[in-house]
């Protein structure tokens, strides 16, 4: 079978990093099709559209999309996008290599955040001049998808437990709701839900992040814990991360478009391979993905390295070594 994959390399280090990943694909013995589209800064200066619509409508019929990074227009490209795919929910793992820098080199977790609501729907109101109100959406139907997929997540690395994070004790409507029906999905799955408050949980994981293995929280606060837990391990340059939905899912790097070093060819292509290691996973290669994964891994610890972690390899060279390993 025949992998429709759309690749966005997007702008900045977008352009350098998703080739990085895609030739990691190629060396691989899998069938892909890759359909390369424009979005971002660059095409937006050229047509007067950050996103095309056939580059929404590729990402809309693939099976999985490989993303870089946009600039000034991310907002414009990467929403529609995640909207494409109809992702529910956003997959972050923070997980700590030998060989680089991190305040917690034990920290080995995988947030799975609400992609769709909570804070984040959009429905906010100027009332007056003195008064701005936010509407918090929570659906059960929201946070059951959401829970469902994680118990196969946990069941897919078998583990039988998640923490669920929320603030139910404050927002009991809506916490509440989200939490009640987290838990009644685990149960009935069989899994196990460790409860953690959101503030709690920010204490806890700093101290000791091995207390936590996949953790689900609502939109807000998985955006803003998980970034918590990238600086543990050494900030946002090595962090994949993955939208997921019913039928496609996109993959992209954590970070952004590095306008202070794109265009010179030393940009850390890890984030970007790790994210088509998740790709590779994702589409049921489970074992390529875990290859991808283990050889960057080495060439963390190892080298040849880019300047952001001190060695002064090129992206082409990070990249042949990580192939090499394979
Ligand atoms: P954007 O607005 O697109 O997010 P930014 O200026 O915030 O751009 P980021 O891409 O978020 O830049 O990166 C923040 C810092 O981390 C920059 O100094 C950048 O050079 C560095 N950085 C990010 N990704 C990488 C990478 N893959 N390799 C090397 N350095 C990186
Ligand atoms: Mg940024």
């Amino acid at each position: 079978m025949t992998h429709d994959i759309a690749v966005v390399p997007g702008d900045g280090i977008g352009q350098e990093v998703t080739p990085a990943a895609l030739e990691v694909l190629e060396a691989l013995d899998i069938d892909f099709l890759f359909r390369e589209a424009a979005a971002g800064d660059a095409v937006k200066a050229e047509t007067g559209e950050a996103l095309p619509q056939e580059t929404y409508d590729l990402v809309a019929s693939s099976d999985a999309t490989l993303f870089g990074a946009a600039g000034e227009t991310a907002a414009d490209v990467i929403l529609p996008l995640r909207e494409a795919v109809d992702s529910f929910v956003n997959v972050r793992p923070a997980r700590a290599y030998p060989g680089v820098d991190a305040v917690r080199p034990e920290t080995d977790l995988v947030f799975l955040r609400e992609n769709t609501e909570g804070v984040y729907s959009g429905h906010e109101t100027r009332l007056s001049d003195d008064l701005s109100t936010l509407t918090r959406v929570v659906t059960d139907s929201a946070s059951r998808r959401l829970a469902e997929f994680a118990c196969e997540f946990v069941d897919d690395r078998g583990l039988d437990e998640f923490a669920v994070v929320h603030k139910a004790n404050v927002m009991r409507e809506t916490d509440g709701r989200f939490r009640d029906a987290v838990v009644d999905v685990a149960d009935a799955g069989g899994v196990e839900t460790q409860e953690v408050l959101m503030d709690a949980f920010a204490t806890h994981v700093c101290l000791d992040p091995t207390q936590f293995d996949v953790v689900v929280c609502p939109n807000l606060a998985g955006d803003v814990l998980s970034d918590l837990a990238a600086g543990l391990v050494g900030g946002l340059g090595l962090l994949p991360s993955a939208n997921v939905g019913p039928d496609r899912a996109l993959f992209e790097p954590v970070h952004g478009t590095a306008p202070d070093i794109a265009g010179q060819g030393v940009a850390n292509p890890a984030a970007a391979i790790l994210s088509a290691a998740m790709l590779l996973e994702y589409l049921g290669h489970e074992d390529e993905g875990a290859a991808v994964q283990e050889a960057v891994e080495d060439v963390l610890e190892e080298g040849p390295r880019t300047g952001d972690l001190g060695g002064d390899a090129s992206t082409d060279e990070v990249t042949a070594a990580v192939i090499d390993r394979l």
